[in-house]
């Protein structure tokens, strides 16, 4: 309606769904959490002030605007929904998989968090905190994985390479190197 309008350039619109679907990926997402692995510093930076740390790799801008980054520990798994519709951190995750807009998991991730996991293949300990963080379009949510075991000698390159985006939604934990 904006196009038959004439508020939009189309070519605006075109080159705005390319970037997101083609050059902005999980990719930068990964590449922030290979820093915090390797950097202590920026991991400090990055958990005190997770828009300013991610700006400072380049990533930024729309759906991005102000994060918070969250840090899976032995103690404690972070999972990320968007129960009010599909609020997905664009600037470091690309955009959303379809199963993150969908209503069972919208709903199902805050009522059956371990369930919902359990869905995805991810057992989590009786033990281990479950924490649901609700995106909305203030703010939006990066998990810090752990770093797994097995990859202690591997460089911030093959490092980033082990990082899913799952496993920075929260739904996976990050896969010891092969
Ligand atoms: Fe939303």
């Amino acid at each position: 309606m904006l196009v038959e309008k004439g508020l939009v350039d189309p070519a605006a619109l075109d080159a705005l769904i390319d970037t997101y679907e083609h050059k902005v990926g999980p990719r930068n997402g990964a590449r922030v959490v290979a820093r915090a692995w390797v950097d202590p510093a920026y991991k400090r930076r990055l958990l005190a002030d997770a828009t300013s740390a991610i700006a400072e790799l380049g990533y930024g801008g729309a759906q991005g605007e102000h994060m918070l980054a969250l840090e899976n520990t032995p103690q404690v798994h972070n999972l990320v929904v968007c129960t009010l519709c599909s609020c997905y951190p664009w600037s470091v995750l690309g955009l959303p998989p379809a199963w993150y807009k969908s209503a069972p998991y919208r709903s199902r991730a805050v009522i059956d968090p371990r369930g919902v996991l359990r869905d995805f293949g991810l057992e989590i300990a009786e033990d281990v905190e479950v924490r649901v963080w609700d995106s909305t379009a203030e703010l939006r949510y990066l998990v810090l994985p752990e770093r797994p075991a097995g990859a202690e000698e591997m460089s911030e390159d093959q490092l980033a390479a082990l990082v899913t985006r799952d496993a920075m939604v929260g739904v996976a934990k990050v896969s010891p190197p092969a």
